[in-house]
């Protein structure tokens, strides 16, 4: 299938999704994933029918864009029916601490793919409301996109207070580029002029953030172990059995036999355990 965005260099649909959304296209939903990926290991990810969580775009470290579900689709990404079902979403790699940052790569390329977006979606304008019940309650004009952020729906930080206060910034400079004047600001600089909002207490989960995006039961650490069999199982690493490792989340002797390998090949701190360095590792790398 061909992807809607021509921006989309990495096109790896997942079976993570509802089919056609039921209501018309009217949010833009952005996200950290808590974890510099690239669009290529998100895609895989997402791709594997056992994780049940998804994201219409991803956008790498690298700025690499990914897609992942077409834009007609309901993803299963913002813990909520009724935003999922309007929203185009798209997860920005980020660093696993607050204020979870992005690079100035993905930045732009997240901008690119806004604007792409709305010129395909006959969308005008991006609107930023900065408060919950006033972006839900307002009736968007046919060509208007309004933002909406995940923790207004979930007991997150998602995402993340770098790119959240980064909204105002992100919104204005959209809608300049749909209306002609195109100019390009880095997050830096952005951040910088950003006015900074109350800090949110919430901490992410130190995981690729859609890890608890889904609506299962899966808790976040079975999520984030089931992730990282996902990802050896691509790079080709084998468990002490020598099989590919069963996607369960059960961090076992096979998964951890299968993380030392990959620590000794990429010459890290071969202890079997899944931390910053091995997370960053395994997201960042194909
Ligand atoms: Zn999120």
């Amino acid at each position: 299938m061909k992807a809607d965005s021509s921006l989309a260099s990495v096109v790896i649909y997942s079976p993570n999704n509802s089919g056609k959304r039921v209501y018309p296209l009217t949010r833009i939903s952005v996200h950290c994933v808590v974890g510099q990926c690239i669009a290529y290991s998100a895609g895989m990810i997402f791709a594997n029918p056992d994780f049940e969580a998804s994201s219409n775009y991803g956008i790498g470290k690298d700025g690499s864009i990914g897609q992942y579900v077409p834009e007609a689709y309901r993803s299963w990404c913002t813990s909520s029916y009724d935003n999922d079902n309007r929203a185009i979403t798209i997860e920005v790699a980020s660093d696993i601490d607050a204020p979870y940052k992005v690079t100035d790569a993905a930045y732009k390329a997240l901008i690119k793919l806004l604007v792409d977006i709305c010129r395909r979606n006959d969308k005008k304008k991006l609107l930023w409301f900065g408060d919950k019940d006033q972006s839900l309650s307002y009736s968007p004009k046919p060509d208007e996109l309004v933002m909406t952020v995940h923790r207004w729906f979930a007991n997150k930080s998602c995402p993340g207070d770098y790119l959240y206060n980064l909204h105002g910034t992100i919104a204005a400079e959209v809608t300049k580029q749909l209306t002609g004047s195109a100019a390009s600001v880095s997050a830096a600089a952005a951040a910088a002029a950003a006015p900074a909002s109350s800090s949110s207490a919430r901490k992410e989960t130190a995981s690729l953030s859609a890890v608890d995006h889904a609506e299962s039961g899966y808790t976040i650490s079975t999520k984030q172990a089931m992730a990282v069999q996902i990802l050896l199982n691509a790079y080709g690493y084998k468990g002490k059995d020598g099989k590919a490792l069963t996607v369960d989340g059960a961090f076992g002797v096979n998964t951890e036999y299968a993380v030392v390998q990959y620590q000794k090949k990429n010459k890290v701190p071969s202890d079997g355990i899944v931390g910053p360095v091995t997370w960053n590792l395994l997201l960042g790398s194909n």
